[in-house]
């Protein structure tokens, strides 16, 4: 027998709705492993001044636990922070969490059908493994020559330095994506010099944020009908973006405008509005919301730089033009490890190959392709939560979440009513899913936009991002599908298709 039914890695939106989740299913033999002190995943890590959601956070939020109460169409961090904790206490799933628990490996045994699972703290087996560790975990500073000789101070904006006193520093900052375009108009008035340093410009949309009013408060906490209906109106806008970026990306070109416009209103400088502005479509790079960050560029105070960074110095950074700019801190706002997948490396299956392996395997199948984005072939009762293909250039990752969690929940809830003890999804139903996506994925913005994203691998093969409405997927994972998958009873006898209830 398993030390537990299921082991949960993670304890961000995904690890802590799945446990929720099953806890309300009754499904309590649940652990969480969390290498982190506390939960929280993304914003307990992303703590920058200014971090915030991109998402309205009455979309941004489960579905199962609305909260009337908060502050900002756009809430800050430390609330969204507060609100995981909310969630995971009210929903018994802080007790379940092993903290300082790092998985550094989960290992199929075949004979006794379960998972051997090492952590920084102990080993443990359990039935089902349910990986929710993030895809947007893993911070990702670029192999710069020299950076090791830098004398200054270094992090990334996913592990901010607090004790850092940035005032009068001279302070250069690495990357103008989702993270930057937000700490860089918090940081301008402290620095005493603040270089950025591009290497592409992002489209930058005016971010429509505002206080929620008390009446409104109100009225989401005494008839909650109020903010489902807030709620469907955000999700119906928002799915509407989808459109211009699945369907038909020049619908991009009214929203390219507006963008524009914004540049032109705030940017008087016409050298360095040229060098803000885009040549590739809108939507082919993560759409950014600011409406502060390109007047904080045109302070006294801010160069941009756009020639590219060849070595890092002791005291400066060198571009290919030959100048050495001067810096004491070095802020990397450069995203993470995201086609990569870090914890695959750590998952093996049957035969000892790691999921990262399998992945790259072009021979049996295309790389990275997870059935449903949730189950891969090889690796049985594994269940991969924003696996790959199901991210979003538009709306909020967690809706995507829990139409995943769901999916999981009615395999687990399947499982124990035909006592099975092993799930595998078929290979032929893996690459037949992985076909469509990725004939969806051929006219959307991602491919024909024109840039290059880290939504995109080695191969150029877009393996994050999911081509179609949330909704379609939604629909998709409502319910489990047993026909796609093998099944094996716990007495070894295994389940033919056809004869698999439904
Ligand atoms: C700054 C920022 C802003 C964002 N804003 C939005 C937004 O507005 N809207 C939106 O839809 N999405 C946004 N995202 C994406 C965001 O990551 C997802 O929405 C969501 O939070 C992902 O939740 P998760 O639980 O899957 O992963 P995470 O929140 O990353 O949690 C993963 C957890 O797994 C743990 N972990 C990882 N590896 C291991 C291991 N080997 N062993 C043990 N524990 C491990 C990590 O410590 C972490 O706690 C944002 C991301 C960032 C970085």
């Amino acid at each position: 027998m398993p030390d537990v039914t299921v082991a949960i890695i993670g304890s961000g939106f995904g690890g802590i709705g799945m446990a929720a989740s099953l806890i309300r299913a009754g499904l309590t033999d649940v652990v969480l492993l969390e290498r982190a002190a506390d939960l929280g995943g993304t914003w307990r890590d992303n703590s920058y001044p200014g971090a915030a959601c991109d998402v309205p956070s009455h979309l941004y939020c489960f579905s199962f636990a609305p909260n009337p109460d908060w502050s900002r169409s756009f809430s800050p961090q430390p609330e969204i922070w507060r609100y995981l904790r909310r969630v995971a206490a009210e929903e018994g799933v802080t007790g379940k969490i092993r903290f300082g628990a790092e998985v550094t490996s989960a290992r199929w045994d075949p004979a006794a059908r379960l998972w051997r699972v090492e952590t920084t703290r102990s080993t443990l087996t359990a039935r089902f493994l349910i990986s929710a560790a993030g895809p947007l975990s893993d911070p990702l500073i670029p192999e710069l020559p020299g950076l090791g000789t830098f004398a200054g101070t270094v992090f990334h904006s996913a592990a901010w330095n607090h004790d850092h006193d940035l005032a009068g520093r001279n302070v250069a900052v690495i990357g103008t994506g989702a993270s930057a375009i937000q700490f860089v108009p918090r940081i301008q008035p402290l620095a005493g010099r603040l270089t950025v340093f591009q290497r592409t410009p992002g489209w930058i949309m005016p971010r429509h944020d505002r206080q929620i009013s008390r009446l409104e408060r109100w009225l989401f906490r005494h008839l909650p009908v109020t903010q489902q209906i807030a709620r469907a109106g955000i999700y119906c806008g928002r799915e509407a973006y989808a459109l211009g970026f699945v369907k038909d990306p020049a619908i991009m070109g009214a929203a390219q405008a507006m963008a524009l416009r914004q540049l032109h209103r705030q940017v008087a400088d016409a050298d360095l509005r040229g060098r803000l502005t885009p040549s590739y479509r809108m939507g082919c790079k993560r759409v950014l919301l600011s409406n502060d960050y390109y007047p904080a560029l045109t302070q006294p105070n801010v160069s941009l730089v756009t020639d590219g960074i060849t070595e890092i110095r002791e005291k400066s950074v060198l571009t290919s033009d030959g100048t050495a700019h001067q810096v004491d801190t070095l802020i990397f706002g450069t995203g993470f490890h995201v086609t990569d997948f870090p914890v695959a490396r750590r998952i093996f299956g049957p035969d000892g190959v790691s999921l990262a392996d399998r992945w790259s395997a072009h021979v049996t199948q295309p790389a990275q392709t997870a059935f449903r984005g949730t189950t891969t072939a090889g690796f049985p009762n594994l269940f991969v939560l924003t696996g790959p293909n199901t991210g979003l250039g538009h709306s909020s990752q967690v809706f995507m979440i829990e139409a995943q969690i769901r999916y999981v929940l009615g395999a687990l809830v399947h499982a124990g009513r035909l006592a099975v003890d092993r799930i595998e999804v078929r290979p032929e139903a893996q690459a037949a899913y992985d076909r469509v996506v990725q004939r969806k994925m051929r006219r959307t913005v991602w491919v024909t936009g024109g840039c290059k994203s880290w939504y995109l691998d080695s191969d150029g093969r877009n393996v994050a991002l999911w081509p179609d409405f949330t909704w379609v997927y939604a629909r998709q994972t409502r319910r489990f599908d047993p026909s796609n998958y093998s099944l094996t009873a716990d007495t070894g006898a295994a389940y033919p298709a056809a004869s698999q209830p439904r």
